[in-house]
């Protein structure tokens, strides 16, 4: 059996005292594009700070590439090949491109050339010496996934990248994201294009309150009910079953592959 590049196993956690995550599992093989869908609320962006290590996890485990890292900080993640690009830009908009770049680049990197971004990203590199923060939205939203391309990482986590940006500028983010799944990379991706993941992505983890009510692929969802059960409203509300969105039984993704 493949040794999935991210793992996490019974996951709870949250804020304080707060509970968001209840047994979180679910599993990210190298290579792949897995998004992770669910209401306002279901507890996505919580589930990424707490596998990228800024949140502490009250039970459970993460593994990056069969290792335990859950006792790990943030930056030994960092360094353990999880790279989390969070909702926002996270840009420094008065420094230049070039030197968000060097900003972006990890200790362990320091010295080697922007290429794999600049590939990634060609306006990025008719910009070096520009202000990233005169840059349009989809320009610095290009240098803030710049980081992924340059800390090489095995695991990306991305929060909501596509976020105020035109469907053209869209459609070259995510053709970007799958050429990082295409170096084996394995990605996490929170959207909110619904259609737009579930056709980039190879699987889908379907949230509601905390916890994951399917793993499969696109085309095992129904997409009235996953629209009813797992996006329609604020997770506030209770929902019955989580796990009839699907045409098939509740499967787990690590079992699949
Ligand atoms: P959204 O798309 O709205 O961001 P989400 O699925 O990412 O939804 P989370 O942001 O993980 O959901 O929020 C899950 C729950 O945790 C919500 O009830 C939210 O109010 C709560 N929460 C989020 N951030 C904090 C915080 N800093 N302190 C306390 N509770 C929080």
């Amino acid at each position: 059996m493949r040794i999935p590049a991210l793992e996490v196993v019974g996951l709870a956690g949250g804020y304080g005292d707060t509970q968001v995550l209840r047994g979180v599992e679910l599993a990210v093989q190298p290579g792949t594009v897995t998004a992770l869908l669910g209401a306002n609320g279901a507890g996505k962006t919580t589930l990424l700070k707490t596998i990228a290590g800024t949140l502490r996890p009250h039970a459970g485990s993460v593994s990056v590439g069969g290792v335990d890292v859950t006792a790990q900080k943030a930056h030994t993640r960092a360094r353990a090949g999880v790279c989390m690009i969070p909702e926002g830009r996270g840009i420094f908009p008065n420094l230049t491109v070039a030197e968000n770049l060097r900003m972006a680049t990890p200790p362990w990197r320091k010295g080697e050339p922007y290429d794999p971004a600049l590939e990634a990203f060609p306006a990025l590199a008719e910009r070096l010496h520009q202000r990233a923060g005169s840059m349009s939205g989809g320009q610095q939203q290009m240098l803030a996934l710049s980081r992924c391309f340059l800390s090489q990482p095995d695991v990306v986590l991305l929060d909501e990248v596509s976020m105020g940006l035109a469907p053209k500028v869209i459609d070259e983010i995510f053709e970007s994201l799958r050429q990082l799944a295409e170096r084996g990379v394995a990605l996490l991706v929170v959207e909110q294009y619904v259609h737009r993941a579930l056709e980039m992505a190879d699987f889908v983890h379907l949230m509601s309150r905390g916890s994951i009510g399917f793993s499969g692929t696109p085309d095992q969802i129904d997409e009235e009910q996953l629209q009813r059960e797992y996006l329609g409203e604020s997770d506030s509300t209770e929902t019955t079953n989580q796990t009839s969105a699907v045409s098939g039984q509740q499967s787990k993704v690590s079992d699949e592959q």
